[in-house]
Formats: C-alpha cells, structure tokens, sequence
C-alpha cells in the first residue's frame, strides 16, 4: 500500500488488528517517506530505523497474539526533548551533542508500553527557547506547506514532521506556545494539557513551572489517542497531579458545543499586529461553531498588556537556574584544554549555548540577582497571580476562552526578527501556560499565501476531554484538518 500515511490513527490500529498490514510495513513505509522527504523538511535530528524496525517486529508478535494495547505498532516521533533510553536526546543544542540518555523520559516510557514504534527524534529550538525552530544547533525545519517558511516552534519538528506525513503525530512540550503556535502553522491540532497533567519526568528543563508536554496530530480524535498514553500522575514528578484521567477517545463526543458558552476577549481581536486573515479565518471558525450551536460571549481579559513582559522575566529566571546544570564537567559538551576550573565553566557554556539561549541565562540571572529579586522576579510572580485570576474570573461565565493561537502564519525562514517582535508573537499563548490552564490549536483555513490558520480554545483547569470534544465535533462539520501540504501528497 502506497497510502498508509493517509489513514487516521483511529484507521490505523485497525488496519494494524485486522492484519490488513504489518507494523513492520507501516513503519518501513515511514521510514521510506523520512528518507526520500526529509532531505526537504529536516524535521528529523536523529532517525532510528533500525531499533523501529525491532519494536515494530515486536509489536506484530503481539498483535498476532490478540488483546494487544490499542496503539501497539503505531509509529510515532517524540520532540528531542524527551530522553530516550540509548538514543541522543540533544535539546536541539550543541551542549547535548553528545549526550546519551540512561533512562526513558516517562512519556516515552509510557509510550513503549503501549506499543508505540519510535521512528525518530525530531528538531526544536535549543532547549524550546524560540518560535521558529531556528535557534536549533542542527539547523532549521522547513514548513511544509511553503519549504521557505518556518514552522513554527520549539517544537517545530514534531509539527512539520506530522504535516509532511513523516509520522503520524508526535510528542511536543508547549512553555509558551511550543505546541500550539507550530500547530498553528502547519495546519495542525495541538493539545496543551494542564499544568500537571502529563509528566515532566526525563523532558529536559527550560521553565519548570510552565512546561508542560502534550500530543500533536491532525485531528482531536488521534491527539485523544496520544493523549491516552501520555496523561495520568507519575511518582518521579512531583508536580504531576493525581487526579483520574479521563479517557479522551471515548470522551470524543461528551462535550455538546449546543449551548457551550465561546468567551471572547475583546483585547485579543485589538492586537496591533493581528493579520487580518487570520483574523477573518478565526472569526469565521467562531461564526461556524455559533451555527453548530455556541453562544458567543464578550468578555474583559484585562491583563493582556502583561503576558509578554511576565512570561519573559519569569521563563529566563527558571531557565537560568536549569541550565546551570550544563557545566562541561557532569556530561554534554566539555571545551578543549581548560586552563582551569573557571575557564571550563566558562567556554564550555559560550561554545555550548547558541545566542538566544545565552541572552535568557543573562537576563534570568540579572532578574534573580540580590538587589533587583523583588523588582522583577517577585513583581512578575505577582501579576502571574493577576493573570490567573483574570481566567478564573471569565471562568465564572464562559466555558472556554477563543483566540488566535498566533497573530500571523508563518514568518520566513531567516526572517530575523529583533527579540521583541518574535516575543510579541507569543501573546496569545503565554498567559496559559502562567495561569496552567489547558488550550488546544486546531486548523481554520488559510491565508492568501496558503499558510495555515490556527484557532485557539482555551478551557478551565482538567478540560482536556472538553476542549478535544469541541474540536472533534468543529472537525465532524469541516475539513480544514484533512487537507495536506503538497508534499505530503508525494509519495516516496
Ligand atoms: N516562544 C516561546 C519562547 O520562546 C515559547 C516557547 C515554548 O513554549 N517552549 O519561550
């Protein structure tokens, strides 16, 4: 079969049950795809074709056997942040060039439990500090649907991988945006789970109060599946909530958008630098789900002008403190001939950190340094609170939240936007991760360059079914998540 990369996940694990075809000829055709595609896209760091084909050989003993997970023998990339027992795991820096993991990250633990087949690592920006996937030490990823464009980031990789049908959906780690706005511009949907809900254990550090992983896909239903075997509490990760996980597949139709209350925030759509078509495709998702039976409603997020300056004291001061670990003495990269202790500190971390990861670990530094601590770290903390609250006030009277996950589509690679208008870019995704709230990106159509469009829904705490279950029934009556980048239509 020449099209397997067509089928949905849900088609896949019973084309897998059903012996229709292998997981070995599933993941060979893959594999094939990688090698005659990627050479365009580069959302691959580190492909690992042979332990794939050994998982998939396993996974169809056991589905010959009967009662096999559901996903068994389903490929699947993990965003080279999770580490992966025996295979690099880099962050997309040079620092972790050579570093090989001990253990699984929990995710991928889980993963493998499952039955998942890893068919690779895919690219990011250096340890997920970024929008474009530029600032990865391994080069940038084209987007998909125009190969001069970026797609997105941090977790640029896992979307363009996706989008190109180089696997069927991916792992991605969302800080700031990192899942939604690369979801935003490749045409896919994202799911941004609460803080809490999916382990941390084994994804390397940027801001340990704001990440949070999730799964990327092209519908809500094979997010739900991937959502399945990534959610739930885990021990090594004290931050991981034990709360019951919902089944997210069965849930698929529990939450009717008859009724469901759309909040919309009047700052948002005011935004100096929102794209009209974006715009007029959002507001056109949000005209369809008013059809479909949703009310929408006018609400006040007052603290808008705040998300920015607060995620980007608060993320550098986290990521400061995580990144004193990469000394050149533990492991990861060590510079040649130190003369001395402070001298392999000190080289090992300008040869090891690209520029942007350098410019955070400063401005993280200065904002938790003795004399400006109450300034900046503690003000940011405090208007972190403000923002929370904001959401929780709206959560009095709406469902969830709409916006754009993204004020545009995707830039152009080398661009070479100043920091301040990249970090503008961000604006409607931050203030989630600072108030650890759930949101999802699904696709809406297209700009007149025939970039993808991204809406985004933002629930209450531990909507996660909710928010899927909007997006699958928005899904059910349009088709803006089936359609395929020109280069997914290639076959290899
Ligand atoms: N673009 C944001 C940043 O650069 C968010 C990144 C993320 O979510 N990892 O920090």
């Amino acid at each position: 079969m020449t099209d397997l990369h067509r089928l949905s996940i849900r088609e896949m694990t019973e084309g897998l049950k059903s012996a229709q075809f292998s997981s070995r000829e599933l993941t060979q055709h893959y594999l094939n795809r990688i090698a005659h595609i990627d050479t365009q896209v580069h959302s691959y760091i580190t492909v690992t074709a042979e332990q794939a084909l050994a998982q998939a050989d396993a996974a169809d003993v056991v589905l010959k056997a009967g009662n096999a997970p559901v996903l068994t023998g389903v490929p699947i990339a993990h965003k080279d942040i999770f580490c992966t027992q025996g295979i690099k795991t880099t962050a997309g820096s040079k620092i972790l060039d050579n570093f090989i993991s001990p253990y699984d990250a929990t995710v991928v633990a889980k993963g493998k439990v499952a039955g998942l087949v890893t068919l690779g690592k895919v690219n990011m920006d250096e340890f997920a500090m970024g929008s474009t996937s530029e600032n990865s030490f391994y080069g940038a990823t084209a987007n998909p649907w125009n190969l001069s464009h970026v797609p997105g980031g941090s977790s640029g990789g896992s979307a363009a991988a996706v989008a190109a049908d180089l696997a069927p959906f991916a792992t991605g780690t969302d800080t700031g945006g990192s899942i939604r706005q690369p979801a935003s511009f490749c045409g896919l949907t994202g799911l941004k789970p609460t803080y809490g809900r999916v382990s941390r254990f084994g994804m390397i550090a940027y801001a340990s109060s704001l990440d949070q992983g999730g799964p990327m896909a092209r519908s809500a239903e094979d997010c739900a599946y991937l959502m399945n075997v990534m959610a739930g509490h885990d021990a090594k990760d004290s931050t991981s909530v034990e709360k019951d996980v919902d089944n997210y597949v069965t849930n698929l139709n529990a939450t009717s958008v008859k009724g469901l209350r759309i909040g919309i925030p009047k700052q948002y759509f005011n935004v100096a630098g929102l794209d009209a078509d974006v715009k007029a495709r959002v507001e056109e998702s949000l005209k369809k789900l008013e059809e479909m039976g949703a009310t929408l409603v006018e609400i006040d997020l007052n603290m808008t002008e705040s998300y920015v300056p607060t995620y980007y004291l608060i993320a550098p001061a986290e990521a400061s403190s995580n990144l004193q670990r990469y000394d050149g003495v533990r492991y990861g990269y060590r510079c040649e001939n130190p003369v001395d202790l402070t001298d392999l500190y000190k080289r090992s971390r300008s040869e090891g950190f690209g520029k942007e990861v350098q410019q955070r670990i400063l401005i993280g530094t200065y904002a938790l340094s003795a004399g400006y601590y109450d300034a900046y770290y503690v003000k940011a903390q405090k208007v972190r609170r403000l923002i929370q609250q904001d959401f929780l006030k709206a959560f009095e009277s709406v469902d969830v939240i709409a916006a754009p996950s993204a004020p545009t589509t995707a830039y152009k690679i080398g661009a070479n936007l100043s920091p301040t208008e990249m970090y503008l870019g961000d604006i409607y995704t931050l203030a989630v991760n600072l108030a650890g709230l759930p949101a999802i990106n699904a696709p809406v159509g297209f700009d007149q360059n025939n970039l993808p469009v991204g809406l985004q829904l933002i629930g209450n705490y531990w909507s996660e079914s909710q928010l899927l279950s909007v997006v699958h029934q928005y899904q059910q009556a349009t088709d803006w998540h089936t359609k395929r980048a020109a280069i997914a239509e290639e076959n290899a």
